[in-house]
């Protein structure tokens, strides 16, 4: 089949020849297609009971056993080789090509195979993830990318395929995608003081980590979605208990416990011990999911902006609410650079550092690029309090003016 997929990264849709662009429109077509036949047959979004549900359509899927067409997106080999990068411009891909991208790394992990996956079930059950993700500035389909790419990029730095078994790829590459799935754009402080239906459901106790992992199950409960189908039942049952073990830890509240639990492990770290492991999947899926300042410059600073979008959407909601707001999420106290360095400083360095200690090869791709944005950060942050300090200054001289007249 011919390669479609050639554009370089850099580069935009308009600069693909026609050829390749009538090639796109048709699996964009196909796509649509399997789309509409899902949403004609009931929908895959599950039921949320969270309060604040943008969409709450409470669609139930009804099972389609039938096989839809659609031809298999075919990425070009400079495609397949940024894919496995921390450079990758996520934000070069509409939403059918990144699930192409995460369809390629079921495949090329040798997922499809190990788990004898149906391939179109395979395609479905990422069109339900897609669809169960919600439109948040942050907290989106996107990010779910973000999160799976640097999971594959991880696995090849790290060299994983050779440590840990196909099964434990299966978990950290589905805890990944699953990981935020029908996040409301409200965290756990919110859900908690608000009480919303998700704390009450939980008991305050990581309802929205809770949740996607609910979430999760309830598409793999679909058959046509459950591409863990052809899986015999006491294996499923380890899978499921890992991936719900993964996507619990995601929970920052837990990261002093689980940083600290790795810490004792890295040392000695044995990887035929069973708990070791468990905890070092922990801290991938974690490294991960925060993993956004390790990306280049261009890549990695829009998503500071939509962090700060959904923060402030929390905040003022809080503020009109009359509940307590955290000052890290105040449109009034913080800005890109405060955001950024204390996280960059005392969550992702330590951590990633800590991770460097087992393979050492990170420093290099993920760890330097950290400590290069807290210094652009730190420099940004110096040109911020120096004009502040301007600002008074002028306001200082026109009030002394002022008094004088
Ligand atoms: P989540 O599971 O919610 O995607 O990630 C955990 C939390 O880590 C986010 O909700 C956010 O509060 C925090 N976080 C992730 N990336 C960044 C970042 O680049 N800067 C800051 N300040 N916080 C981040
Ligand atoms: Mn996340």
């Amino acid at each position: 089949m011919k390669q479609f997929w050639s554009k370089p990264i850099s580069c935009h849709f308009a600069a693909v020849e026609g050829l390749k662009v009538v090639e796109i429109e048709k699996c964009k077509n196909d796509l649509k297609k399997l789309r509409d036949e899902m949403t004609s047959r009931g929908g895959s979004r599950v039921n949320c009971p969270c309060k604040y549900n943008f969409s709450d359509d409470g669609k139930k899927v009804t099972p389609r056993r039938d096989v839809p067409s659609y031809p298999k997106y075919t990425l070009s080999q400079e495609t397949v080789e940024a894919l496995k990068k921390p450079t990758f411009d996520v934000w070069h891909w509409e939403h059918n090509e990144m699930l192409s991208c995460l369809e390629y790394m079921y495949h090329d992990l040798g997922l499809v195979k190990e788990f004898n996956m149906n391939p179109i079930t395979l395609k479905r059950w990422l069109l339900a993830i897609q669809e169960n993700y919600r439109n948040n500035p942050f907290h989106n389909f996107r990010h779910c990318f973000c999160v799976s790419q640097m999971m594959y990029g991880m696995i090849h730095l790290c060299n994983l395929q050779e440590k840990l078994t196909l099964t434990d790829m299966g978990i950290l590459m589905t805890a990944a995608v699953c990981h935020d799935l029908d996040h409301p754009g409200y965290n756990n402080t919110y859900q908690i003081n608000a009480r919303t239906e998700l704390a009450v459901r939980y008991n305050d106790i990581s309802p929205l980590e809770n949740h996607h992992c609910a979430v999760a199950f309830q598409i793999l409960s679909l058959p046509e979605c459950n591409i863990f189908a052809n899986v015999d039942p006491e294996a499923f049952k380890q899978i499921r208990q890992a991936i719900i073990t993964l996507i619990l830890a995601t929970d920052m509240a837990r990261h002093g416990e689980i940083l600290d639990s790795f810490k004792q492990k890295v040392d000695n770290f044995d990887f035929t011990n069973e708990e070791h492991v468990t905890c070092l999947k922990m801290v991938l899926i974690k490294c991960c999911d925060i993993s956004n300042e390790v990306r280049p410059t261009e890549v990695a600073e829009p998503w500071v902006d939509c962090l700060l979008e959904e923060y402030f959407m929390q905040s003022d909601r809080e503020k009109s609410e009359g509940l307590p707001v955290a000052p890290f999420m105040d449109r009034d106290k913080v800005t890109k650079p405060t955001a950024q360095i204390g996280f960059i400083k005392f969550v992702l360095i330590p951590m990633f550092e800590t991770v460097m200690k087992l393979f050492p090869q990170i420093e290099e791709i993920m760890v330097q690029p950290l400590r290069d944005s807290r210094d652009h950060y730190e420099e940004l942050k110096q040109i911020d309090d120096a004009m502040t300090e301007k600002k008074k200054t002028e306001n200082m001289s026109l009030v002394s003016a002022v008094v004088s007249v």
